[in-house]
């Protein structure tokens, strides 16, 4: 009795992870223990994190001069713990502004008082694009450049990465991690909270080169000092395990499916079928420019704005569950990650034809 699960975070997870996490929940590798209820620091739960790191690293093509963390407090702790790892009071840096997420990394680097100067900001489209390459130049005396590949909100990804000559490169990749393969080495620091494409939530995941480490304030909060995290394999309190060993088998999951390549093809055939629908229609709309459009995440508007709610009951009647648009957006909004098959964008596009037959 699955239904097709259109959540933008927590997010629906691969079926087959599902149940082979159900299958071996009360009795975990023959522990007679579940996976729950086991030290972190036993062998067991050490080898299993020690496999998810590893299937990372191979499925993304992470470098040895990069440390992956497993860490809490979600991509939102980041936000104040990256000032804190990366910059000393007053240095300079550098954002590119293109909507919800953007700002609140912002607004952290501000409160720690950090002299932030944002590069582009999308206002005028109502962030609905993102900026062209090549449009804004970075500092060069800046800790970092950071931007949001991926607008969760808004539905707005980057076709590029941008250009930071030497200065670290740093991105919220939340929503778009392990969608499509990228370049890792062009960045200084990755990081992403689990729930929309790896994993459950409770687990932030952080990929930081090596040569970032030695920056931390002293008061930088020990469970987000990534030097004494990574000197401690993500173990000097107790790491989110539940995450972490499904994180291990929807890595799994990934590579047996044929690695982010396939994920992308995946995923790119997904983003045409509804895109390509909802531009035919006439009767649904994507406000965002083509070049920026998300894989990930896609909100769509009706004529009748007025029938929202309707569509979005009747939507769940039809086993298509959390369409209903962000609070701050309104209209609809499909969150499309690796876990949706075509069928589920396909049973998606045959409900949004009947509909408009009904209504528009
Ligand atoms: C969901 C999301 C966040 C917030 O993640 P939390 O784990 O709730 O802190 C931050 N950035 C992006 C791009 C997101 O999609």
């Amino acid at each position: 009795m699955r239904v097709h699960n259109f959540s933008s975070g927590p997010a629906m997870l691969p079926f087959e992870v599902l149940e082979a996490a159900a299958s071996e929940l009360s009795d975990w590798r023959g522990s007679g223990m579940s996976v729950l209820e086991v030290s972190h620091r036993g062998k067991d739960f050490v080898a299993c994190a020690a496999e998810a790191e590893a299937l990372l690293r191979e499925v993304m093509g992470i470098g040895d001069n990069y440390k992956v963390l497993f860490l809490q407090g979600g991509a939102s702790g980041q936000f104040d713990a990256i000032p804190f790892n990366l910059t000393a009071a007053g240095d300079r840096v550098d954002f590119l502004n293109t909507g919800q997420w953007s700002a609140k990394a912002i607004s952290a680097a501000k409160r720690q008082g950090l002299e932030v100067s944002v590069l582009a900001d999308q206002a005028d489209s109502k962030y609905t694009d993102t900026p062209a390459a090549g449009s804004f130049e970075v500092h060069p005396d800046a800790a970092y450049l950071h931007y949001t590949p991926n607008e969760t909100i808004g539905g707005v990804e980057f076709g590029y990465i941008p250009e930071s000559g030497s200065v670290p490169l740093v991105a919220d990749m939340s929503s778009t991690i392990l969608s499509r393969p990228i370049d890792v080495n062009r960045y200084g620091l990755i990081y992403a909270g689990a729930q929309k494409n790896m994993g459950p939530s409770g687990l932030c995941v952080v990929i930081v080169r090596e040569d970032l480490l030695d920056k931390a304030r002293p008061n930088t909060p020990s469970v987000w000092n990534y030097a004494a995290m990574a000197a401690a394999d993500s173990m000097l309190n107790t790491p989110p395990t539940f995450g972490v060993y499904l994180l291990g088998k929807i890595l799994q999951w990934v590579k047996d499916a044929g690695g982010l390549t396939a994920m992308a093809d995946r995923n790119r055939a997904k983003a045409e079928a509804l895109y390509g629908f909802i531009d035919a229609s006439g009767y649904y709309s994507n406000p965002v420019a083509t070049d920026s459009r998300s894989w990930m995440n896609v909100p769509f508007r009706q004529a009748k704005d007025e029938l929202d709610k309707t569509f979005v009951a009747e939507a769940t009647a039809a086993g298509l569950t959390n369409l209903a648009g962000h609070r701050s957006v309104g209209g609809m909004r499909a969150s499309i990650y690796n876990a949706m098959p075509l069928e589920g964008v396909q049973a998606l596009i045959d409900f949004m034809t009947d509909f408009e037959r009904r209504n528009g």
